[in-house]
C-alpha cells in the first residue's frame, strides 16, 4: 500500500530531480530544514560558503576524496526555495551511476532518501503552492498535448485556486449573513422576501456549474478517453485504427479472425488524447485463441469511453442498431450516446449509399479512401463533449470535479430549502457543507490521508 499519512517531516532528503536514463545534465535535489552547509564542504572537500541562487562550479569528492563528478551548486536559502526549506541543487553529469553515487554520499553526509511526491508535499506544508498547483505541477510534466500544458499552466498559476477561493468567499459572506439573521431575529430580516438573497445563490450555483464544466474540459485534456473499435470480423476495424493513428499500427488482412488480442495506439486529436484499441471480431468460434480474444474484445467494451462499432456497408441490410446486432445488444453498454455506428467501406456501395455522411451517431465512411475519416474525428470529439475554442481550462482531475459537483448539490438544496421554508438554519449548513467541498480541491480542509495519497502517487523527486 502506498502512504497514506503526511509525514510533516523536516529532515534533510536526497533524490534525483531528473528522469532516470542517460543525458547530459541530471540533477540533484536536496531539502531541508537543517544547515546545509557541511554537505556542501564535505561534496567539495573544502569550506566553501553559498552565495544563495548564484551557480558555484567544483568537483564533488566522495569519501575517500576520489572524484565523482563536476558540475554546479546552487543554493536555495529558507524560504526562498521551491519547497520553502533549505534546498542545495547539485548538477552534475546525467548518468545514471554518476548521479546514484552523488545522492548515496549525500545520504552518506545525513540526507535520507525522499519518497515519491516529498518535495511537493512539503512545499505544500510551507504554503508555497496549494493543492491543485502541486497537481498542476504533476500534470504539466505528463502532459500529452500543447493544450494539456496550457492548461496546466492556468491551474499552476494559480487560476483555479483564484475562482474557487472567490466562490468560498462569496459562500462565507452569505453564511454570515444569514448566521446574523439567526442570532439576532428581533432585526427581522426575512429571506423570501430578500432578493439580493435569492440572486447571489443562484449566481453562486451558476458559476458552480461553468467551473465544473471547464474541469470536465481539463479532465479531458488530462485523462484523455478510451475508444475502442469493435465488430464482426473483417469489418475494417484494423483498418480503422490505422487510418486514425495515420500509420500502419494494425495488421490488416482480407483473412477474417487476424485481430485475436487487444491492440492499443494512442493519438492526440485536437489536444485531447486518445487511447485506441482495436479488438478481435465478435464472432461465436472454435479457435480457443481466438475466443480469448473475443472474451478480452468485451472486457474492453464494457469499460470504454465510446464503442466505435465499425460494420462492414457492402454487407450490412440496415442501418440500424437492432437489426444489425440483435444478438448483441443487450451486452452493450446501456448508454447509447456512447455507441457510435460507422458504417465503414462505403467505397465499394457507391450506388446503395451515398458518400460519407454523419448523423448523429452514424457515420458512413470509408477506412481505405479516407472519406469520412475527418467527419469521424469531429463527431468523436463532439460525442465526449470536447468544445474546440474552450481557452478557459483547467487542469482538473476526476477529485476536483466530484468536489465541485457535491459543493452545486449543496448550494442547490439550500436554494430549496430557502424556497420551500424560509429555512435559515439549513441553508447555513448547505452553504457550509458547499464551502467545505470547496476547501478539499485547493487543500484547505484535505484530510491527511487523502493527501498523502495524493502526493505519493507523485513520482520521486518531484
Ligand atoms: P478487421 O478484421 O475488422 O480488423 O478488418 P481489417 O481492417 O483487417 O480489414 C478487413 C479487410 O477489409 C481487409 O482486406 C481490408 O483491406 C478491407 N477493408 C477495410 N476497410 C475497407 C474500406 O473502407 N474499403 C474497402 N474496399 N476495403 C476495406
Amino acid at each position: 500500500m502506498t502512504e497514506t499519512v503526511l509525514k510533516n517531516s523536516t529532515d534533510t532528503i536526497v533524490a534525483v530531480a531528473t528522469a532516470a536514463g542517460r543525458a547530459g545534465v541530471g540533477v540533484i535535489r536536496v531539502s531541508g530544514t537543517e544547515d546545509l552547509q557541511p554537505i556542501v564542504n564535505a561534496l567539495l572537500g573544502r569550506e566553501q560558503q553559498l552565495t544563495p541562487r548564484q551557480a558555484h562550479y567544483g568537483c564533488f569528492i566522495d569519501a575517500e576524496g576520489y572524484t565523482i563528478d563536476q558540475g554546479l551548486l546552487l543554493y536555495f536559502p529558507s524560504p526562498n526555495s521551491f519547497t520553502g526549506e533549505n534546498v542545495l541543487e547539485i548538477q552534475g553529469h546525467g548518468g545514471p551511476l554518476v548521479l546514484d553515487m552523488l545522492v548515496n554520499r549525500c545520504v552518506e553526509l545525513g540526507a535520507r532518501l525522499a519518497r515519491p511526491g516529498e518535495f511537493s508535499e512539503r512545499a505544500f506544508l510551507n504554503n508555497k503552492l496549494d493543492l491543485v498547483q502541486a497537481e498542476a505541477i504533476a500534470d504539466l510534466i505528463d502532459a500529452a498535448s500543447a493544450r494539456a500544458v496550457r492548461s496546466a499552466n492556468r491551474s499552476l498559476q494559480g487560476e483555479f485556486s483564484k475562482q474557487i477561493h472567490q466562490l468560498v468567499e462569496r459562500m462565507i459572506g452569505l453564511r454570515v449573513y444569514i448566521e446574523a439573521a439567526i442570532d439576532f431575529p428581533e432585526e427581522e430580516i426575512d429571506f423570501l422576501a430578500d432578493d439580493r438573497m435569492r440572486s447571489d445563490l443562484s449566481c453562486l450555483a451558476e458559476e458552480l456549474q461553468q467551473i465544473k464544466m471547464s474541469a470536465e474540459q481539463g479532465a479531458l485534456l488530462r485523462d484523455g478517453i478510451t475508444v475502442v473499435l469493435a465488430g464482426k470480423p473483417n469489418a475494417g476495424k484494423s483498418s480503422l485504427l490505422n487510418a486514425l493513428a495515420k500509420q500502419d499500427r494494425a495488421i490488416v488482412t482480407p483473412i477474417a479472425g487476424t485481430t485475436r488480442d487487444v491492440l492499443r495506439e494512442r493519438i492526440t486529436l485536437d489536444g485531447v488524447p486518445l487511447n485506441i484499441v482495436d479488438t478481435a471480431g465478435l464472432r461465436a468460434t472454435q479457435d480457443s485463441v481466438e475466443q480469448q480474444g473475443v472474451l478480452r474484445a468485451w472486457r474492453e467494451i464494457e469499460t470504454a469511453d465510446v464503442i466505435l462499432l465499425v460494420v462492414d456497408a457492402s454487407d450490412s441490410p440496415s442501418m440500424e442498431l437492432e437489426t444489425l446486432w440483435p444478438e448483441y445488444l443487450q451486452r452493450f453498454p446501456n448508454d447509447r450516446h456512447k455507441i457510435m455506428v460507422l458504417f465503414n467501406k462505403i467505397d465499394l456501395c457507391e450506388m446503395a449509399k451515398p458518400a460519407a455522411e454523419a448523423t448523429g451517431n452514424y457515420i458512413a465512411l470509408s477506412a481505405k479512401t479516407g472519406v469520412g475519416i475527418d467527419s469521424l474525428r469531429t463527431e468523436l470529439l463532439k460525442t465526449v463533449g470536447f468544445q474546440e475554442f474552450s481557452e478557459d481550462v483547467f487542469c482538473a482531475r476526476r477529485r476536483h470535479i466530484d468536489a465541485v459537483a457535491k459543493a452545486s448539490v449543496s448550494v442547490n438544496s439550500g436554494i430549496d430549502q430557502l424556497m420551500a421554508s424560509n429555512a435559515g438554519e439549513l441553508l447555513a449548513e448547505d452553504l457550509r457543507q458547499a464551502q467545505q467541498y470547496l476547501g478539499e480541491i485547493t487543500g484547505e480542509v484535505t484530510p491527511d490521508d487523502l493527501l498523502g495519497h495524493i502526493f505519493s502517487s507523485f513520482c520521486i523527486g518531484k
